[in-house]
């Protein structure tokens, strides 16, 4: 006679079921009709969506027997410190928008304003599927944690630094701070020992100085030390456009990358945003270092930084250099969505190369999940849906024009999706966007404070976003 003993259900916090679970694990594997377990936090159980309920008990069930569900995306470059959205003048480069607009606006931020705009980005980021960003150096630190510990996303963040010694000299440089290079080392340690006394698991340091043309090499080299002393991550801006490779030609006899490589500030905890002026040395110096990327389509299409001339997306990502897909500010891109950026990801070096196979959605969908989180060294925590990883979830809904009919989830995702068809977000087993609202913020209320904001700093910059047409 055969004994069946009946097993009971193990007990945990949330089930979470699609058509379609994507791992983003070392195989790459995809259940179909499967589904997620999650308790205190971490993922238990991935599996075909029958055996989790069955050997299964949730508290909560978010059972969406149609859903794409993925790991939660990072953003690889998020500032804080932001102006009005769609008030930028129109027209400009970098730098006229930097001296105009940007730095202006930064300069008239007050703590309440970080701490309101520390609050609105992370709303519209997690509504669009983003549970991890990167901020590459923030004011008003201690408001901006407080801010995002209330959202529950995570982000590695640190004060954004320079010490006006670097190759551009002091020309048009933001004076709102005014630091030689042993201040500024002392404001990154000290922002490092903020964020950790904060001690909240989800908000990590960064050592973050500007980086284009601003900082000494006395400084860029100090602040990769201290992100390895301090086993953080150093993260600046690099080679950001030809302006700036010509500059540091003219200054070092070197492009950005190299010049970084030689003064001993290149290795496997640095992070350089945009990098979209590039030779085949600089991709191997990145490639060798073990530094990592992060790259800013929309950003870098907008203020025309050639990156389809002289980006190399397609070299890094055939050398494995780990890269995160980011927005940058939003007065740049005008939104913060990775979909979007994925699918620019995917298409630029086709075009650049004239090669339909240059960047695959495969790996345009690695980037905005599991290699953005790599990028940011949180790979053994998140990225990827596996036993043992933090529960960052998103479920986007396949019931719209951007995701239906659905045949290949990799290929509607990164082609045709938009941050408006994620349906659901978990940070952490967290549920904190469900049916395309937070749960945690009144978003209304916080998008009306950010219009104040923007009005008055707009007033006091003397900007006028009025759009160039007549209006009646
Ligand atoms: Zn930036």
């Amino acid at each position: 006679m055969i004994v069946t003993e009946r097993i009971e259900p193990v007990a945990v916090d949330v089930i979470v079921t699609g058509a379609w679970v994507l791992t983003l694990n070392a195989r790459r594997e995809i259940y179909r009709h499967g589904a997620v377990a999650v308790a205190d936090g971490v993922v238990v159980a991935v599996g075909h969506r029958a055996d989790i309920l069955a050997g299964h008990r949730a508290a909560t069930l978010i059972d969406e027997p149609d859903a794409i569900v993925l790991p939660g995306m990072t953003n690889g470059h998020r500032h804080l410190l932001c102006c009005a959205k769609g008030a930028m003048p129109e027209g400009g480069g970098t730098l006229a928008a930097l001296r105009a607009f940007i730095y202006p606006s930064f300069a008239a931020l007050t703590e309440d304003d970080m701490h309101v705009y520390a609050r609105y980005a992370a709303a519209e980021m997690l509504r669009y599927g983003t549970t991890l960003f990167e901020e590459p150096g923030c004011n008003h630190l201690e408001a901006v944690l407080e801010a995002l510990a209330d959202t529950g996303i995570r982000a590695r963040t640190g004060p954004w630094t320079w010490d006006q010694a670097g190759s551009a000299g002091r020309d048009g440089l933001p004076d709102w701070l005014r630091l030689d290079a042993d201040a500024a080392l002392d404001r990154l340690a000290e922002g490092v020992a903020t964020v950790r006394k904060f001690g909240n698991p989800r908000l990590r340091d960064a050592v973050t100085i500007e980086g284009v043309g601003t900082c000494s090499d006395a400084l860029t080299r100090g602040a990769a030390d201290l992100a390895l002393d301090l086993d953080s991550l150093f993260v600046l801006h690099k080679s950001t456009s030809e302006a700036e490779v010509e500059m540091e030609l003219r200054t070092f006899g070197e492009r950005p990358v190299a010049h970084m490589h030689s003064i001993g500030a290149l290795h496997d905890r640095v992070l350089l945003n945009h990098m979209t002026s590039l030779d085949d040395r600089d991709v191997a110096i990145v490639r060798d270092t073990g530094a990592r990327i992060s790259q800013n389509p929309t950003s870098a299409l907008k203020l025309a930084k050639g990156t389809t001339r002289t980006g190399k997306w397609k070299e890094l990502a055939d050398a494995g250099v780990p890269m995160a897909l980011g927005t940058d500010a939003e007065n740049v891109s005008n939104h913060q969505d990775i979909c979007r950026a994925m699918q620019l990801a995917a298409l630029l070096p086709r075009d650049m190369h004239r090669d339909p196979n240059a960047v695959t959605a495969e790996q345009a969908l690695e980037m905005a999940t599991l290699g953005g989180a790599t990028a940011l060294r949180m790979q053994d925590e998140v990225g990827s849906l596996e036993p043992g990883k933090q529960a960052d979830i998103v479920v986007f809904d396949t019931d719209d024009y951007d995701l239906g009919p659905l045949h290949n989830p990799v290929a509607n995702l990164v082609y045709g999706s938009t941050g408006h068809s994620v349906d659901t977000v978990l940070v952490g087993g967290d549920v904190l966007v469900r049916h395309k609202r937070s749960t945690r913020l009144d978003e209304s209320a916080l998008r009306a404070r950010v219009a104040e904001i923007n009005h008055r700093v707009l007033r006091e910059i003397g900007i006028d976003p009025s759009p160039r047409w007549p209006v009646l």
